[in-house]
């Protein structure tokens, strides 16, 4: 296998190789100078391949395969794993590494995306809001883009929290907690009856619906993002069985 090369340079071609572009959600060492990169793509959704050679070279390589990074990749289909054969950088994203705010956030981003989105499942619509998630914490559009492309991103995937009516009984009034179990808001009445729901005031709750439905970067107050983080958080968690570590470690 020759070392990781341009896709404008690479000259073969094989049954088995599709063209794409992706952002990298992250990277683990394998063997001695191998990685295996998560990559979100455009056209196939979420794929995991190897990119060989990659550690080895580093200083001409490696950068083109870091986190956040959105590259031109031509990748050979595997039976489980795919190999990247050649890369080009598309967009770097360097301001999201020199700031511990912005690399935790774009981390909880990759982190999402990751677990929320099933393998090679294409969905262009999650691409793009992962785009303009990467782009709005480049642009320094604070603390409540991580929440709102939660919300967004758990809407898309088929996790669409209810946030007009009650979840539980579709009451429109005293919507005053939430509850991952039901799925959503719930009046308190519900929350009396479910256990693990838990109180959330009502200006909370029109702020995750205004997350949903507005562009990243809308004005917010810091306590009421950080109550929406933690119930989304949970809501998540709850659906994907999984824990959220990057968004415990935000600075929240
Ligand atoms: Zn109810």
């Amino acid at each position: 296998m020759p070392c990781l090369v341009g896709v404008s340079h690479y000259a073969g071609w094989m049954p088995g190789l599709y063209k794409d572009e992706g952002v990298v959600l992250s990277t683990i060492k394998l063997g001695e100078a191998d990685r295996i990169l998560t990559i979100f793509t455009r056209d196939n959704g979420k794929v995991r391949a190897v990119a060989k050679g990659v550690r080895k070279t580093k200083s001409r390589w490696g950068g083109r395969l870091e986190p956040f990074t959105r590259v031109d990749l031509l990748v050979y289909r595997g039976r489980n794993l795919d190999t990247i054969t050649a890369a080009d950088i598309i967009e770097a994203h360097p301001g999201l590494r020199t700031d511990y705010v912005k690399l935790t956030s774009a981390a909880a981003l990759a982190e999402l995306v990751d677990k929320i989105s099933p393998d090679r499942e294409r969905s262009g619509a999650t691409y793009d809001l992962l785009l303009a998630g990467l782009a709005a914490i480049h642009d320094g559009k604070g603390t409540s883009v991580v929440p709102a492309f939660l919300v967004k991103l758990l809407s898309l995937s088929g996790f669409h929290p209810s946030l007009q009516v009650c979840a539980g009984c579709g009451d429109t009034r005293a919507l005053e907690a939430f509850s991952p179990a039901m799925g959503g808001v719930v009046c308190l009445g519900c929350w009396e009856e479910d256990g693990s729901a838990m109180r959330l005031g009502a200006d909370r709750i029109l702020l995750m619906a205004r997350m949903l439905s507005l562009d990243f970067g809308s004005p917010a107050d810091e306590e009421a993002v950080v109550d929406v983080t933690n119930s989304l958080r949970r809501y998540a968690e709850y659906h994907i069985e999984r824990p959220l570590r990057s968004l415990q470690l935000l600075a929240i």
